[in-house]
Formats: structure tokens, sequence, C-alpha cells
């Protein structure tokens, strides 16, 4: 079931605590998980096993995916400083390291079987072989040996024609920067359509400032009106008052004179033996006469 899980327990110098072996695939713990009950697993056994099942394989207690946690600290020390051989043993390898140096190793192991690098070359060798087998590789690249520079598979000498790649070369460019000038009228414009947008945000906010001022204004010049209206009026009003007074202050002055020539008339009519004037009515003369 879980043939790919678990580090396979005869690759283990030395005996491996029983606590350190997966309860499903019986090899020793790769990527453990523990249940509550206690029991250990490689994430991918118990994920496998729980797709179809809800307990504890081992003691059949309720068990849950989201139940699972990491194993102990102990238990991962314990994990790490098992010595164990190198996957490509058999390949000749000899190394034999820690638990937890060996997926570092194994990666850049030389026995470890790869694909040739060049690009086509379907031939798998291990990695410490690679080099001698890029020397001879049917698909390894080298510079054209006519004089046009470029790369070509070392198979391909006969075949190749400058002029034509050459040609091909020129299309390939002259078509990629068709595609980048694309790319940048594409580019531009979307910059300028933002741009534009962003005006007629900012016009449609600046026209409806204007409107406000305009609003503001009237309103302004209303009052402005009303208050010169007021004062029109007002103006009216004072010369009204003005007027009246003017009349009043001739209407006492011309009783002030009436009651003096009165008061006149009556000291010279009450007082006899004082002289008065008298103006003569035949011949317009005027002359002191005595009051008897
Ligand atoms: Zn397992
Ligand atoms: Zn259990
Ligand atoms: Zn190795
Ligand atoms: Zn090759
Ligand atoms: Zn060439």
């Amino acid at each position: 079931m879980c043939s790919e899980m678990g580090y396979d327990l005869e690759r283990f110098v030395g005996p491996v605590n029983e606590g350190l072996l997966c309860c499903i695939c019986r090899d020793v713990l790769e990527e453990p998980l523990q249940s509550p009950c206690e029991h250990s697993f490689c994430t991918a056994c118990i994920q496998g096993w729980l797709v179809h099942e809800n307990t504890c394989p081992e003691d059949r207690q309720l068990l849950l995916a989201s139940m699972l946690k990491p194993i102990h600290r102990y238990m991962k020390n314990d994990l790490a400083k098992l010595q164990v051989r190198c996957k490509n043993t058999d390949a000749g390898c000899t190394l034999v390291t820690n638990l937890e140096f060996v997926l570092a190793h194994q990666t850049d192991c030389g026995y470890h079987t790869i694909e040739c690098t060049s690009p086509g070359c379907t031939v798998k060798l291990e990695r410490r072989k690679l080099e001698d087998h890029l020397k001879d590789c049917d698909y390894r690249m080298k510079e054209c040996p006519q004089g046009c520079g470029l790369p070509i598979l070392s198979t391909d000498d006969k075949k190749h024609n400058c002029i034509a790649e050459l040609r091909h070369t020129v299309e390939l460019l002259r078509s990629e920067m068709i595609c980048k000038m694309d790319d940048q009228k594409q580019d531009t414009e979307t910059r300028l359509d933002a741009q534009r947008c962003h005006m007629v945000v900012k016009e449609s906010g600046l026209q409806s400032q204007i409107d406000d001022l305009h609003a503001h204004l009237s309103r302004q010049t209303t009052e402005l009106r009303i208050l010169q209206e007021i004062e029109r009026q007002r103006r009216i009003e004072m010369d009204k008052i003005e007027l009246e007074k003017k009349e009043l202050l001739d209407l006492v002055k011309s009783m002030r004179e009436e009651m003096s020539e009165r008061f006149e008339a009556m000291k010279t009519q009450t007082l006899p033996g004082k002289t008065k004037q008298h103006m003569c009515i035949q011949c317009n003369k005027k002359e002191k006469i005595t009051v008897i």
C-alpha cells in the first residue's frame, strides 16, 4: 500500500528502535505523524489509510486526519541520528550518514541516475558520468565551424546552412521585435487610457467646483441687491425726515418773528410818550410818531 513511503529498514546500520517504525508499512518513519493513541505513521501511509477508514490501524480507536499531530521532539532527534546508507548503495555509493543529512546528499550523489542535460538527448546515466558523456553526446551544441557563430547540434554539421540559419534567426528576431513593439504599444495605450480617465475625473471635479462658485456668487449678488434696495429706502426716509425738519424749523422761525413783532407792537402801544417808527402810507417814508 505504501511501498513508496518509509525508509527501507535494510538501509540502516545497527538496530532501529521499534518505536521509530511506521505502524502501517513497518519501515522507518518518513515525514512522521502521531495519533492521540500514540501510534506513529508516515504521512502518506496514514493519509492513504484514512481515505477509507476512521480508526487507528493499530488499536481501532477513533482517528480522523484532524487529530494527527507531529511526533515528540525526542523521537525526531532519535530519527535524525539513525545511521543510514545512501539509496544508491547498489550503484556503488558507500556513504553512510545521519538520516537528517541523507536526503541532501542523495540529490547531489554521483551515483544518482539522471537524464543527459542536452535538450533532445534521452540517455540516462549516473551523475558522475555526465561530464564524459557530454563530450560525445549527439545532442550537445557547439559553435558553427563555418563562421556564422550560431550554436548547432554536433551531428548537424553537414545539414547546417549558414545563410538559411542566419535568415531564420533574423526572422525570429524580427517577429520577436514586432511582438515587443506591440506589447509596448499596448502598454502605452493602457497608460494613456488611465491618464485620460484620471483627467476626466479631475475635470468633472473642477466643473462641480466652478458650479459651486457660480451658485455662491449669484447668492451674494442677490444679497447685495437686497442691501442696496434697503439703503435706497433708508436714504429716501432720511431725505423725508430732513425736509420735515427744515419745514418745522422754518415754521418755528416764522412763529418767533411773528411773536417778536407782536411783542414790539404791544410795547409801543402800551407805553405813552414814546416815539415809534411809522411808515407813511402816502409818501412811503419812515417817520417818527409819538404815542400819546
Ligand atoms: Zn509507512
Ligand atoms: Zn492507535
Ligand atoms: Zn550516494
Ligand atoms: Zn546526451
Ligand atoms: Zn553556420
